[in-house]
């Protein structure tokens, strides 16, 4: 950050009066990101932040930066003073994060306020107090480099915003959480944060963001982040740069997007839309990722006075803006697992003319009696597709089945405690890989129907053309144009052996024609098969079948969420067993 080294002058009425006024404090957390911001600004290297009450009762920012000069210490308190810009035309390209002159007059008219600072070159430092923004004390002190500015009584002369301050708690944690913000926005700066007198946060400054995620959200969560790294939106003005957590790590609240735009912490819509749409169909219902999300884009790209609090901006082009952090996003979330593109499901009209099928050699293993499953679990021998890397906490435990619970999960003794396994996710991950694996050698497993299936997509859905048809064809279908649209179907994969067919075919197709893009076509395809050709919910499985399948998972590259990012397991330790008995 720019290191304040002008003198304070106060900014031409024209100026001023072109920076919209309006309300710059609204709460507790409102002072302390003005009085951080005006830390970073003056190229502080350590912020200590602390709370009482909230922030209510005291606020105190203390630095190691620049400092103000004595003689502009009561400037600084005056509306539109500011030592960052001169003119109109600076504004299109402020640097700096404050700029409007308008924070320390603001903070001062609503509190008492005590400042001590001593500028770079200064002897001795400068005291100021005021009260309600009138100067009530003024004097000369040794002071070590820097600001100390202490917020007392906040809206002690506003009794209406008193009474719109929520509880200590809530602006406490709205307080943290604003510090954390400014920590990830600058992770070479220390920032520390005690509330009533606890250490509540301290980052290390090393100046690496992948650390602070550490301090802020614990060694845990951090290493479940995939860094979008480079590769992501370098075609465009916009770059975006960060963390997202994988589709398994959420969490019930939006707070965790932080976006930082050009190194301003800001919050946006449409930011947190491109965010959520990258997302889609990965996260279960009311369930928000962790994000940290890095935006840079030339400064005239994006304006930055929109709102007194400059939490908001205003970006020249949103759709550059959406889609790099969309495509960003995404583009990770891909690289480390496969994603489906969408997974919700519209009804087809009359699209099959089913006729009467049955697999060619099949005997009486692939007809299912009732209550029976005709699952081929055989133990393959195949190595485990590529699909991510595969790290220890990928690794699933030796597992002893004990049993099926409500015909759907699996009931699964390991070292460390119980396991429930979904044995449609869990089946569908074990399908996933071995076609994927099968594909990438080229030798997917096919049956050939006993009779033929037409099957004719309905005209409100497009047909199949010659390229897809060939990428089915190698997946394990026989199929070819029939005329009038529709496709004759004579062999299909060996794992939609299962089930009803012929809708099973309608739904692989239809999911495919939604996919959006971000993954190859035929890639959509392998993740409907999987699913299709998954054991359901709701089936009855013997020891033999429950033990076979979990074999099988434990080969799989990523056993612990199905292709579709839901998790395959549920893992309830003995410690936490224990507890719950009340043995601890
Ligand atoms: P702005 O940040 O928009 O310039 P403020 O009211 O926040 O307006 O601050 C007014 C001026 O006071 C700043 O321009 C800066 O020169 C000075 N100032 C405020 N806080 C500090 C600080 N912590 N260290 C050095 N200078 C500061
Ligand atoms: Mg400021």
């Amino acid at each position: 950050m720019t290191t304040v080294a002008t003198p304070i002058k106060k900014l031409a009425e024209d100026v001023a009066s072109r920076i919209a006024a309006g309300e710059v404090i609204e709460r507790p957390a409102s002072v302390v990101k003005e009085l951080v911001e005006n830390s970073i600004d003056a190229g502080a290297q350590d912020i200590r932040v602390e709370i009482r009450e909230g922030g209510r009762r005291l606020i105190r920012v203390a630095d190691d930066g620049g400092g103000i000069p004595h003689d502009e210490v009561e400037l600084a308190f005056q509306r539109y003073a500011t030592s960052k810009l001169r003119s109109i035309e600076e504004l299109t390209e402020v640097s700096t994060l404050g700029f409007r002159g308008e924070a320390l007059p603001s903070i001062a008219a609503v509190s008492q306020v005590t400042v001590a600072t001593r500028a770079r070159g200064e002897e001795v430092g400068t005291l100021l107090r005021l009260e309600g923004g009138r100067v009530v004390d003024r004097d000369t002190r040794g002071a070590p480099r820097g600001t100390v500015i202490t917020v007392e009584n906040l809206f002690y002369n506003t009794p209406a915003r008193l009474k719109f301050m929520r509880s200590v708690t809530t602006e406490a944690r709205h307080v943290s959480e604003l510090i954390t913000c400014y920590a990830m926005a600058y992770p070479g700066l220390r920032f520390g944060l005690l509330s009533e007198g606890r250490r509540v946060f301290q980052s290390g400054g090393t100046g690496e963001l992948y650390d602070v995620l550490v301090e802020v959200y614990g060694l845990e969560v951090a290493q479940r982040m995939l860094a979008i790294g480079n590769g992501s939106g370098t075609d465009s003005t916009v770059v975006v740069d960060g963390f997202v957590s994988e589709p398994l790590l959420h969490r019930s609240h939006a707070r965790n997007l932080t976006a930082l735009v050009n190194g301003r912490f800001v919050r946006d819509r449409l930011v947190n839309y491109a965010i959520r749409e990258a997302y889609h169909g990965l996260l279960p219902k009311g369930r928000h990722p962790i994000v940290v999300l890095e935006i840079a884009l030339p400064s005239q790209e994006v304006d930055v006075n929109v709102h007194p609090a400059k939490s908001e901006v205003r970006f020249r082009d949103t759709g550059a803006v959406f889609s790099a952090i969309q495509r960003a996003v995404r583009q990770t979330l891909a690289r480390q697992a496969p994603l489906p593109a969408n997974t919700t499901r519209v009804n087809w009209e009359q699209v099959v003319q089913a006729r009467q099928h049955r697999l060619v050699g099949a005997g009486d293993r692939l007809a299912p009696r009732p209550g029976e499953l005709a699952l081929e679990l055989q133990r393959t021998a195949e190595p485990a597709a590529p699909v991510g890397e595969r790290t220890a906490k990928d690794k699933l435990p030796m597992l002893r089945v004990l049993g099926q619970l409500g015909r759907t999960y699996i009931i699964g003794e390991g070292p460390t405690g119980m396991y429930l396994i979904d044995q449609h996710a869990a089946h569908e991950r074990v399908l996933y890989e071995r076609l994927q694996s099968q594909r990438d050698r080229a030798a997917v497993a096919s049956q050939t129907l006993v009779e033929p299936l037409v099957v004719e997509p309905g005209p409100r859905h497009a047909g199949i053309d010659e390229a897809r048809l060939a990428k089915l064809r190698e997946l394990g279908f026989d199929i070819e144009p029939f005329g009038g649209g529709a496709y004759l179907v004579q062999s299909v994969p060996a794992v939609l052996e299962t089930g009803d067919l012929s809708q099973s075919i309608v739904d692989i197709m239809e999911e495919a024609e939604e996919a959006d893009g971000t993954r190859p076509w035929e890639e959509e395809i392998i993740v409907s098969l999987a699913c299709h050709g998954a054991i359901r919910s709701g089936q009855t499985l013997t020891l033999e079948q429950m033990k076979e399948l979990i074999v099988q998972l434990e080969q799989a590259s990523l056993p612990r969420s199905c292709p579709h990012g839901r998790p395959t397991m549920l893992h309830v330790s003995a410690e936490q067993l224990d507890r719950e008995f009340g043995r601890r």
